[in-house]
């Protein structure tokens, strides 16, 4: 597989490590259309556009959330921050 097709966050995201048991197509899906889609497929994708934003993404934001990410950080912005780790920037809470 081509690794640059593959989203760098994929380490520590709850989505691409299948935490929707109870859906595994949906899982596969958000993989191909976003994961395992290239530069262009995580610049779609809601959770790594709030990691870009905010640092980290919190486990209940979908790839596919109708919410901005704007909104979606604003709404992050009260909590507080974790300390930065190099390469975890998808999650704070797993
Ligand atoms: S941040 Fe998005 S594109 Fe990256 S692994 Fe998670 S769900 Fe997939």
């Amino acid at each position: 597989m081509n690794t640059e097709k593959i989203c760098e966050k994929t380490s520590r995201c709850p989505i691409y490590s299948g935490v929707l048991q109870s859906n595994e197509m949906l899982t596969r899906t958000y993989k191909s259309l976003f994961c395992e889609n290239g530069a262009e497929g995580r610049a779609k994708c809601r959770r790594y556009q709030v990691a870009e934003i905010m640092g980290f993404c919190p486990p209940n934001i979908l790839p596919n959330s109708t919410r901005s990410a704007q909104d979606i950080a604003a709404g992050l912005k009260h909590l507080p921050q974790p300390a930065a780790q190099p390469g975890m920037s998808c999650s704070r809470s797993y």
